[in-house]
């Protein structure tokens, strides 16, 4: 068995394979999304069916001779979806990996046999082709999917200068330090909890303009949720609090800030809180409560800001709550 397939090669033995042997695509498993999907153009079919294609044959051959076999779910991702890469392997010597050009993303057991990988997408990411490699069992398979293109809506905001304020050393030391954590057991279970009662006041992914000069690199990390000042927030998982930040300290932009580790790499980060009724080393329920909604920081007004990460990247929690990531 080739250790390594150039893509084309795995095109071509997906055309055939498919074709000759008629295999059906159901085989695949998929997650249902919870809203429809935009209907693709002919295109964009066309590059989903050959997608399917190619995920399919890996099933197939696999139960035949190749040691890899790899599912992706969503079956249809945009931008911003978590990607999540169940690979089931012959030996348990060494756990498989995916990588994404030079990122390489670690899987975790499921089962014996079984591994997962998240990888995470963003509002920055080019939809399209995204090629990825799984590695183990002594083969890397190469594998694509096609990452659908997804209109977020955008914020014109006008700077004046003082009520900017910048953040300081060590709220930037201390969240990009947390952002870094990929702890090996998975706390979260089934869809995640709603962390505030209010209503959504900003959607993930927003992108901005400022000073009618759009933002690249810019775009929302997170949900915000309207609340008044005092109204609970709860833990949207199980998992260790590994940040416990404050205004007094510093976290001038932040403001008061709490972040849970739900293992594996997915982490939440609340923010703009105003009280704070956890320590970090405690270890929190789904569904708990942290805090209180507040407006410290660079905040407005009273919200949450809530944000999810896969492994360093903030990614759409709308999935995450609703159909949950397993
Ligand atoms: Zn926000």
């Amino acid at each position: 068995m080739s250790a390594l397939l150039p893509y084309s090669e795995d095109i071509k033995k997906a055309r055939l394979n498919t074709q000759s042997l008629g295999f059906p695509s159901q085989t695949l498993s998929v997650t249902p999304r919870r809203f429809p999907a935009k209907p693709l153009g002919i295109k964009g079919r066309l590059t989903t069916a050959l997608t399917v294609g190619i995920a399919t044959v890996v099933a197939f051959t696999s139960q035949a001779a190749i040691a890899l076999q790899v599912q992706v779910t969503p079956e249809s991702p945009q931008l911003g979806d978590t990607l999540s890469v169940m690979i089931d392997t012959e030996t348990t010597t060494q756990p498989p990996s995916v990588s994404i050009g030079q990122k390489i993303y670690p899987a975790f057991p499921v089962t014996a046999n079984r591994y997962r990988a998240l990888l995470p997408t963003t509002p920055l990411d080019k939809s399209g082709r995204l090629e990825f490699q799984v590695i183990g069992d002594g083969e890397v398979r190469n594998l694509a999917v096609f990452l659908k293109n997804r209109s977020f809506p955008t914020q014109r905001i006008r700077l004046s200068g003082s009520a900017n304020r910048s953040a300081t050393e060590l709220e930037l030391n201390r969240v990009a330090e947390f952002k870094t954590l990929v702890t090996p057991q998975k706390f979260w279970n089934g869809p995640l909890v709603k962390p505030n009662a209010g209503r959504v006041s900003t959607v993930f992914g927003v992108r901005r303009y400022y000073n009618g000069v759009f933002a690249e690199d810019y775009y929302h990390r997170g949900v915000d949720y309207a609340a008044g000042t005092g109204s609970p927030v709860l833990a949207p998982a199980a998992g260790r609090v590994a940040l416990v930040g404050r205004e007094s300290q510093g976290f001038n932009v932040h403001g008061n800030t709490v972040g849970i580790d739900h293992g594996q790499g997915v982490l939440s980060i609340m923010l703009h809180l105003n009280q704070i009724d956890v320590q970090e080393g405690d270890f929190v329920q789904a569904g708990q409560r942290i805090g209180t909604v507040g407006s410290t920081g660079a905040s407005t007004g009273p919200h949450l800001h809530w944000g999810l990460y896969v492994h360093g990247i903030a990614v759409d929690p709308v999935p995450w709550r609703f159909d949950g990531i397993e």
